[in-house]
């Protein structure tokens, strides 16, 4: 069984004051427990990497060029430069908003893994996908089409993080979160191997709190969360960790 992983998204939010919840979690952190990874504004990350060294950092993005003419763009070699080991890839808010598709995340990812990040790539459906019955095919084009062929159980972590379940306090029925993840894991056993697979972590997110962590970490093929809102203080991230403990 790999390392389970409880991962913070903070997105757009957070300043340097932040900087203290980031020291209350990594007291949650230990060695025999799950890894704790937190992915806070770039603008941050060497500060954060700095003040909590027990704690994975990560970005939430990054360019598929080494570097060049890419005003506003930050390449995978500057954020392990800045001390990143992570970066979150493919997330809906960024499929959404900036059109980007499978190709661009595989190709973002590609860059990630030959720098020498860990890609957690995102992969979800959208309520209406959902509402028609969608939910496999959506994931399986996502799964195929986002997942670089180098992708190994140390470079990748896959986040199913279903587009209605984010921000919205909707979490999919403890069911459905299983038949995704099974589905995922054996998408990944047929196409990297049976042992690749079950040591590829599948993170879920949406909507994860403390009081429905329990629940959704008990699901065989959940390895650990993604979290948004609920990354952002440490009263509210230190019993997720926990609940994976
Ligand atoms: P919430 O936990 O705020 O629903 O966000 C989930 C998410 O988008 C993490 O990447």
């Amino acid at each position: 069984m790999p390392r389970k992983l409880a991962a913070g998204n903070w997105k757009m939010n957070g300043t340097q004051a932040d900087l203290a919840e980031l020291a209350a979690m990594a007291e949650a952190s230990d060695a025999e427990g799950p890894e704790v990874l937190i992915c806070p504004p770039a603008t941050l990350i060497t500060a954060a990497a700095q003040a909590a060294p027990a704690m994975a950092i990560g970005g939430q993005d990054c360019h598929a060029e080494p570097k060049g003419a890419f005003t506003g763009d930050l390449s995978a070699a500057q954020l392990i430069d800045a001390g990143a080991t992570y970066v979150i890839l493919g997330h809906s808010e960024r499929r959404d908003a900036y059109e980007e598709g499978s190709d661009d995340v595989r190709a973002k990812a590609r860059a990630a893994q030959s720098a020498g990040l860990t890609a957690v790539i995102c992969l979800g459906e959208s309520e209406t996908e959902r509402e028609a019955n969608n939910t496999l095919d959506i994931i399986s084009g996502q799964l195929a089409g986002s997942v670089p062929d180098a992708a190994t159980p140390e470079n990748t972590v896959i986040a199913y993080e279903p587009v209605w379940a984010i921000g919205t306090g909707k979490v999919p029925s403890l069911e459905q979160i299983a038949e995704v993840h099974d589905f995922m894991r054996e998408k990944l056993s047929q196409r990297f191997g049976e042992e690749a697979a079950k040591n590829m972590r599948l993170l879920y997110g949406g909507s994860v709190k403390a009081s429905n962590a329990e629940g959704i970490f008990a699901i065989e093929n959940v390895d650990g969360a993604l979290v948004g809102g609920a990354s952002l203080k440490a009263a509210d991230f230190t019993p997720i960790i926990k609940a994976l403990a």
